[in-house]
């Protein structure tokens, strides 16, 4: 049986309804071509995972500064330069262990503490992943290339507008005696949002 729909109206290309809005902005005073610009910008060059691997690093090599990272993540990032939009309230580091695994997502859609971790990738922001991390996790992430243990606990943590997290990845035991700038080298942004580990047998010995 079809279900009957009222006519509507053609939808113009999504350039041609971003250009209008553009123009709108644009008549109204809203410099809206030199935010979009800054928007690139931020996005290209400033928002790097990077960033967040230079947080764990600290964390491994600096026990107080950890401390205040997982008290306050936020105030903690600030202390490396690194600023949350004011609308992230709350930035919460869920620290790794040998048997404890944290993974994030956005079941609503897509956020991340992206100033800190980079932009999410676009599974990150796919249905599939939204939806079945929460009730099938270990699945999911045997999938992605992560096969845990079954002692290992899994914990997953649902991003809200206000509330954003980061994985404190766990630190392989081969990287005793490096420095934070080698340790931040091998923190991807997978293992910061917790569907990778960096240490054997998850990942060789770097
Ligand atoms: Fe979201």
């Amino acid at each position: 049986m079809t279900t009957a729909h009222a006519p509507t109206t053609a939808t113009a290309p999504v350039q041609q309804r971003a250009a209008a809005i553009e123009a709108v902005l644009e008549e109204r005073g809203f410099k809206a071509a030199a935010a979009i610009e800054q928007g690139i910008h931020m996005a290209e060059e400033v928002w790097l995972p990077q960033r967040g691997a230079r947080v764990v690093a600290k964390a491994w090599v600096d026990d107080a500064f950890r401390q205040r990272l997982l008290n306050n993540g936020r105030d903690a990032v600030a202390e490396l330069g690194i600023e949350l939009p004011r609308h992230h309230r709350h930035l919460v580091a869920l620290e790794n262990t040998a048997t404890v695994h944290n993974v994030i997502c956005c079941t609503l859609c897509s956020c991340t503490a992206f100033t800190v971790i980079g932009l999410p990738p676009d599974w990150y922001k796919d249905l599939d992943y939204r939806a079945r991390v929460v009730r099938e996790s270990r699945t999911v992430l045997r999938e992605m290339g992560l096969h845990l243990p079954p002692d290992m606990h899994v914990r997953v943590w649902d991003t809200t507008a206000d509330t954003r997290y980061m994985v404190l990845p766990h630190r392989p035991a081969h990287t005793a005696g490096w420095g934070e700038e080698q340790l931040a080298a091998i923190v991807t942004k997978d293992a910061m949002i917790g569907v990778a580990r960096l240490e054997p047998p998850y990942s060789p010995a770097a």
